[in-house]
């Protein structure tokens, strides 16, 4: 079995990504049935419980106070809005719950009390609750543990490099110290990036390299692909093709044998079969819901048929823990 492995050099992880793609597509499918069930598809659900305003600058995001789109603000929803949602999410399958908040970082104040109340009714139903809320204090993650969160989110987004091109209202470091605090108080990490924002591939290996350099691995890797939504920064970006996000889908998988890898945003711009691609290369982990916080996604039905048509079942949740439980 491949082994697990935290010291992957940039020139190793570059060789995986520039292999001939078919070969690349078959090592990575390989790994993937010597750590994962091929026919199980983690299926994550993602709620906007904050929408816009933010105060921060990243290029691609329609919440951004500073850019002139769409997105109307609203408050934080009401706990029994979020669990209402989440029960409607469980009913169609969905086995774990995000809730995402427009926050650049998480203030201690009545707004993360509430959030801590939305964990708790979330956890209670039995589903696998994340957050994203930005970042994170060590104290603010045990509290948000100890109400039962499961998973936090904090994407890279991009390589250390290009980050500062992309955003400039926080740093990388900033970005891998939330990381760290989440860690620390025993979450499960979700961390990945977007692809199709301007970088180049040394960038999305560098991205790739300090993913699978950290301490542990993220348990969850999101892959990406940009939506471009006009009045950012980033609205005219080109749509990155199959072969892009089979190559970053690819590469974690091998990299990181034992992570969910998600196939993310950008779905809605892929026919079933370029999605079936992803699964072959060892995406295990999608997005559900007609929406993804504020951009749009497949409808469930369309999932529903996708689920069909590839034989594919949805992953229980908490299969970690269960799995852990067994084989103590
Ligand atoms: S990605 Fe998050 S932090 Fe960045 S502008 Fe959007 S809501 Fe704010």
């Amino acid at each position: 079995m491949t082994s697990i492995r935290n010291n992957w050099t940039r020139e190793e992880i570059s060789l995986i990504y520039n292999s001939p793609i078919l070969d690349l597509i078959y090592r990575a499918a390989t790994v993937h049935r010597e750590h994962h069930d091929p026919q199980e598809v983690q299926v994550c659900t993602l709620l906007s419980v904050k929408t816009g305003g933010c105060v921060e600058d990243c290029s691609y995001c329609p919440q951004a106070a500073r850019y002139n789109t769409d997105v109307k603000v609203q408050k934080l929803m009401e706990v029994h809005e979020v669990v209402n949602k989440a029960v409607e999410a469980k009913e169609s399958r969905s086995t774990r719950s995000c809730m995402g908040a427009a926050w650049r970082e998480v203030r201690d104040n009545r707004d993360f009390d509430k959030v801590l109340e939305m964990v708790k009714g979330v956890n209670s139903l039995g589903l696998e609750v994340c957050c994203t809320l930005g970042m994170l204090t060590h104290e603010q993650a045990e509290k948000l543990k100890a109400a039962g969160l499961y998973a936090y989110n904090h994407n890279l987004d991009t390589s250390e490099e290009f980050y500062g091109d992309i955003i400039s209202t926080r740093t990388y470091d900033d970005r891998l110290n939330t990381l760290k605090h989440v860690r620390e108080a025993n979450i499960s990490v979700c961390s990945g990036g977007i692809i199709g924002m301007g970088e180049n591939d040394t960038d999305r290996i560098g991205m790739l390299h300090t993913l699978s350099t950290l301490p542990q691995h993220p348990e969850s890797v999101p892959v990406n692909a940009l939506v471009p939504v006009e009045g950012t920064p980033l609205e005219d970006q080109e749509k990155v093709s199959v072969f892009e996000m089979v190559r970053m889908i690819a590469t974690a998988r091998i990299i990181m044998p034992k992570a969910m890898v998600r196939l993310s945003a950008g779905r809605v711009r892929m026919t079933l079969e370029e999605q079936a691609m992803c699964f072959m290369a060892g995406a295990n982990s999608i997005f559900a819901g007609d929406k993804l916080l504020t951009t749009p996604n497949p409808a469930v039905v369309q999932d529903q048929e996708m689920f069909q048509v590839l034989q594919l079942k949805p992953r229980v949740s908490h299969k970690d823990q269960v799995t852990a439980h067994i084989h103590a």
